[in-house]
């Protein structure tokens, strides 16, 4: 399979983010629970050098718990600070305000003894497209709206969003891009969507789909469409195709549509809540 992806502005995005990133304490990474590995940009870690860090697992909601815990463990390891997260769920969000004052609680330390008093940790939201930055920042700020008005240094349309006293969040996140010129990580974002479609030939996506979930999580295609799982990938297609009535206007069977169906509804979590990486190493 080939994919092309060719984001504009990168530089000045990148550019931008550096700047930012310079008056921040804490870097919120935001990252897919899904694909923990390919839903980051490892250019972060020398961007956000000697800045405290918080990866967020997130749409939790949708991933394989077991393998979830094992991502927490493992970035836990590396020395991050990490929470698994359903953004669009305002419940959670005490938790992270909690997780951040950790992850910067020697800074806390250090401005106490120093006299200084209410200094609040300053933090920016990163990460690729289509992980749930905004979703993130809207459920995090709540009612918190109140702008902290144009400060020097922030890059231009930017501002603080003032949480409470503790903390004050860059409303606009940084926009990192995925390693997309790597074949398999881009077969991950793209069976995630987090792809543009259009570049894609989705019958061959959503065989790799079901390939995918035939190995990883068997007896769930069964589950969902009541065909019977085999090794024959395309025959499993056209069995879906057959028993969802997947019928062109000439009366053939729609492979297409099949192939779309399936996309969907691995996409939004029908056919079983799945993790497609483990943690290496
Ligand atoms: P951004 O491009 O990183 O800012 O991503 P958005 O915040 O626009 O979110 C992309 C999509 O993912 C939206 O449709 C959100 O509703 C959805 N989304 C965000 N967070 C979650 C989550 O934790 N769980 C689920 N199921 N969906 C989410």
């Amino acid at each position: 399979m080939q994919f092309q992806w060719y984001p504009g502005h990168m530089t000045k995005t990148k550019r931008e983010m550096q700047e930012d990133i310079k008056l921040i304490d804490l870097v919120i990474e935001v990252t897919d629970a899904r694909i923990p590995m390919s839903s980051r940009n490892p250019d972060i870690d020398d961007l956000a050098k000697n800045k405290y860090r918080l990866i967020l697992l997130n749409k939790a909601d949708l991933a394989d718990p077991k393998k979830t815990a094992a991502w927490s463990e493992y970035y836990k390891e590396k020395g991050f600070y990490v929470a698994e997260l359903d953004a669009r769920v305002n419940k959670g969000m005490k938790s992270i305000q909690d997780i951040i004052l950790s992850a910067c609680s020697e800074k806390i330390e250090r401005d106490r003894k120093r006299g200084i008093k209410n200094r609040p940790i300053r933090a920016m939201v990163v990460g690729i497209p289509n992980v749930g930055k905004s979703t993130f920042i809207n459920s995090f700020s709540g009612k918190a709206s109140a702008k902290t008005g144009n400060k020097p240094g922030v890059t231009k349309g930017k501002q603080w969003i003032r949480m409470n006293k503790q903390v004050e969040l860059l409303d606009t996140p940084g926009i990192l891009w995925p390693k997309f010129e790597d074949q398999l990580v881009g077969l991950r974002l793209a069976s995630v969507g987090s792809m543009n479609d259009e570049i894609l030939n989705r019958d061959e996506l959503a065989i790799e789909i079901l390939k995918f979930l035939v190995k990883e999580y068997p007896g769930k295609v069964n589950a969902r469409y009541g065909v019977e799982e085999s090794d024959d990938i395309p025959e499993l297609l056209m069995d879906i195709a057959k028993i969802r009535n997947c019928i062109s206007k000439g009366g053939e069977i729609d492979y297409s549509k099949a192939a779309g169906l399936v996309i969907d509804e691995f996409r939004s979590g029908k056919i079983c809540r799945f993790t497609m990486e483990i943690p290496e190493d």
